[in-house]
């Protein structure tokens, strides 16, 4: 009921929301066809189950890229292609993996590869040493030691309590609410700038930290250690990706890094503390790629059928690339399958946009928004600069991303763009599904559509169902298809392509911001 009230007050408040022309019969097409003939699933099982996991630059991130244009091919998509950018740096894969603790009692680890670090030199045995240094006087306590050992660098995590609150969840009422009451108003300007770090006490002990750090890496080549290894963030099996290795091939991670579940580096690390000798057999094999060091976003197109605006564009777009001990199932195999879904449908519908709908799908998104950042310099203008390429720039119609998960979609984010709240408002109550009826005028970051935004184009990101995203799945080796939750992919399928074929059919783009200005 609180739902209900809602909605009513944000009809009195946004009344141009009925002037908006829509239609209905297209979004109705576009349901029934998701409902009755769903690929999305599909779709993503051949993303993780066959594909994955996808890191930027290893050979099945590009073996999904050609498996993804093949079948926008098949569709009867125009222009599928993938679309080169870099440099990225030098590709990587894990093809073995064995961690196996021999003595005092044999028993199977649960561990990983960090990315971009080398492998051992084929199966070997050594003993584990507990290492407690955070400046480079503690080292000298090592030096001498550490030949031919395998280094646990952090003490066992002491306290992983049972999981009384349940790992997913969706948005209460009163969530969504909150975020339907925040402000059009600017954010106040963050800290940051090139003198931030002269008189922040975070940032000074952040360079420190990493001055160490590097001075750590070069006494572990020196003292000839043959592994480093890191309890995972997570518990209950679950292990998160943390640090990974160098890109740069002229500057390359000289020992094998490792993460191992919490449990099991915990039992190792008590026994070791007890005086208790250790032995882990390892077998890791690495493999780096110098042939190419660029990478490439995946494009297709359904073009334009207006003569006066097929030569606009509108947008949808995911990061494709995923980190490597899952399959990359909720990050991001669910955006990208949803964003080739909603195309597939607004093609298999026989709708017909007037303006022209490219699908992008990124890589380099997890090295910093990487691949989606180089496609906005090259198309549409410079973020640093703030030089725009024309005529695109004003051709350019709207973008839509989704990266939050499997979560289904129950808003949009406006990226404090207040005009175009009325139009989405309307979108919402036409596409009429309970799920789906908050805007809220806040930014969302750390995605792709910040690269459209930060050249003052529409770049929309939706609000999103937490489900076990945070919690499980989000860079772990428990980011599987079994995390996905059908009745949502198709759910997102359909909002996106009808948001994308709404944007297709207006008679005017998407209202815009002001353009953010040079700093
Ligand atoms: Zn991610």
């Amino acid at each position: 009921m609180i739902r209900h009230s809602f909605v009513a007050i944000a009809l009195i408040a946004v009344p141009l929301a009925a002037q908006e022309k829509i239609d209905t019969a297209a979004i109705n097409r576009i349901k029934t066809e998701e409902r009755d003939r769903s690929q999305v699933m599909e779709i993503s099982s051949w993303l993780t189950d066959v594909y994955g996991a996808r890191l930027t630059g290893s050979p099945s991130a590009k073996a999904a890229g050609d498996w993804t244009v093949k079948k926008l091919n098949e569709w009867g998509m125009a222009n599928a292609k993938l679309e080169s950018w870099g440099p990225f740096g030098r590709g990587w894969s894990n093809d073995r993996m064995v961690a196996q603790v021999v003595s005092p009692r044999p028993f199977p680890i649960i561990g990983y590869a960090a990315a971009w670090t080398p492998g051992t030199n084929g199966p070997m045995k050594a003993e584990v040493v507990m290492m407690k240094a955070d400046s480079a006087p503690d080292l000298e306590k090592y030096r001498g030691k550490l030949r031919g050992k395998i280094v646990f660098t952090q003490p066992p995590r002491d306290s992983l309590p049972p999981h009384f609150a349940a790992d997913a969840s969706r948005l209460a009422d009163t969530s969504l609410s909150k975020l339907a009451d925040a402000p059009f108003t600017a954010d106040a300007p963050r800290g940051g700038g090139p003198n931030a770090g002269a008189n922040n006490p975070q940032a000074a002990r952040f360079q420190a930290a990493q001055v160490f750090q590097r001075s750590l890496a070069s006494f572990f080549v020196d003292e000839g250690v043959v592994a480093i290894v890191t309890p995972g963030r997570g518990d209950d099996g679950t292990v998160f990706t943390g640090a990974s290795g160098s890109r740069d091939p002229s500057n390359p991670t000289k020992v094998p890094g490792l993460m191992f579940s919490a449990e099991h580096y915990g039992r190792i690390a008590r026994l070791v503390e007890k005086g208790i000798p250790v032995t882990v057999e390892l077998d890791v094999k690495n493999t780096f790629y110098d042939d190419d060091p660029s990478s490439f976003n995946i494009v297709a197109e359904i073009p334009g059928t207006d003569p006066k605006l097929k030569d606009e564009v509108v947008m949808l777009g995911a990061h494709f690339d995923s980190w490597h001990t899952g399959t990359g199932a909720t990050d991001n195999a669910a955006g990208s399958a949803v964003m080739l879904e909603a195309l597939r449908l607004i093609k298999a519908t026989g709708l017909k946009p007037r303006r022209t709908i490219r699908i992008a799908l990124w890589t380099g998104e997890e090295q910093g928004l990487l691949g989606s950042r180089a496609y906005v310099k090259e198309h549409f203008g410079d973020a640093q600069t703030k030089q725009l390429k024309q005529p695109m720039h004003d051709r350019f119609a709207g973008y839509f991303n989704v990266d939050n998960g499997t979560g289904a979609i129950r808003g949009v984010y406006l990226q404090k763009n207040e005009s175009v709240a009325p139009i989405f408002k309307a979108w919402m109550e036409a596409f009429n599904d309970p799920r789906m009826h908050t805007l809220t005028a806040n930014n969302t970051g750390g995605t792709d559509h910040l690269s459209f935004d930060a050249v003052g184009l529409p770049g929309f990101q939706f609000i999103q169902d937490p489900v076990d995203y945070g919690s499980r799945t989000h860079h772990s080796n428990m980011d599987v298809y079994e995390r996905l939750v059908p009745g949502d992919m198709k759910h997102n399928a359909a909002v996106v392509a009808a948001f994308v074929y709404l944007t297709a059919n207006r008679d005017q783009k998407l209202p815009r911001k002001a353009l953010p200005t040079v700093q």
